[in-house]
């Protein structure tokens, strides 16, 4: 794969967390988005430890598309995009169990171009979707997609080499503010808050590394183990009931819809700020 930063901040993401159920892929061209989309199949398919090796049965399938647990959704005739039947099947195949890997991978190439039936459909398996899969869909603009699409999936967004803000940095500052969140200091939350303000990607970025710190947090209150959890994780399960996990991520979700919305980005985080600290703070 041509970009080493995008390459960088995947390992980042998935060294810290656990593989989400869906990425988004903006930005860069076509060409560029394939082979991210690939690299990440093959993440999810490798079967060695320091992945994607790029060596195993798993890795050479995937590059030459022919192993079992990678399915690319195919587009309609002259249409050139994926129809309301495709993303059926895909749905329905979904909660079968994967062959030779660990992970079921769907690509679905231009999702921003599929028509709302089709949106609607995928987002329904989006918000319940079946263990042990991963959907990779890529995209010209994020911003074409629902928003309730976007709110579930993690935005890797490809033109950004010239941007300083790295993957491990939006890691580390999730982390800051996750650990800010149950601190009961206004100062820390601020500050930590205050280094997107105006920043809509980074903002973005770090909403969705924050997310997943929420969501495992809320795993492991389960008393299900996490794999790679970060530092945060069972601070908040141990500090947070499971009602205020679950509401911090509805007021992160939201946060995601009003961003691509246009709103004024120092009112939003101002109001991001109370709203995490309404919730976090109440014991
Ligand atoms: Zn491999």
């Amino acid at each position: 794969m041509e970009s080493p930063k995008i390459q960088q901040e995947i390992q980042n993401l998935m060294s810290l967390n656990r593989l989400p159920h869906a990425i988004i892929l903006e930005g860069a061209d076509a060409k560029t988005r394939e082979e991210v989309a690939l690299y990440l199949s093959q993440w999810a398919v490798c079967k060695s430890a320091e992945k994607p090796c790029g060596d195993c049965s798993g890795c050479i399938k995937a590059e030459r598309k022919s192993h079992g647990d990678i399915y690319y959704a195919q587009k309609a005739g002259k249409t050139e995009v994926i129809p309301i039947e495709e993303i059926r099947k895909i749905c329905s195949d979904a909660f079968i169990m994967p062959n030779e890997s660990d992970t079921k991978v769907y690509v679905l190439y231009d999702a921003d171009k599929m028509l709302l039936p089709a949106c609607n459909a995928f987002l329904k398996i989006l918000e319940e979707p079946p263990q042990a899969t991963l959907f990779i869909l890529t995209c010209q603009s994020c911003a074409a997609l629902l928003p309730t699409i976007l709110s579930r999936a993690v935005v890797f967004h490809l033109d950004s080499e010239t941007e300083s803000s790295s993957g491990e940095n939006i890691a580390l500052l999730a982390n800051e503010i996750a650990l800010a969140m149950i601190a009961h200091k206004e100062f820390p939350l601020l500050s930590s808050i205050g280094s997107f303000s105006s920043d809509k990607k980074m903002m973005t970025d770090t909403l969705n590394n924050l997310k997943v710190i929420l969501r495992d947090s809320l795993v492991l209150s389960y008393g299900t183990p996490v794999i790679s959890k970060t530092e945060s994780c069972q601070k908040l399960a141990n500090v947070l009931t499971q009602a205020q996990l679950i509401s911090l991520l509805d007021i992160i979700d939201n946060t995601l819809i009003k961003i691509n919305q246009n709103i004024n980005m120092n009112l939003l985080t101002t109001w991001f700020c109370a709203s995490l600290r309404r919730i976090s703070w109440q014991r």
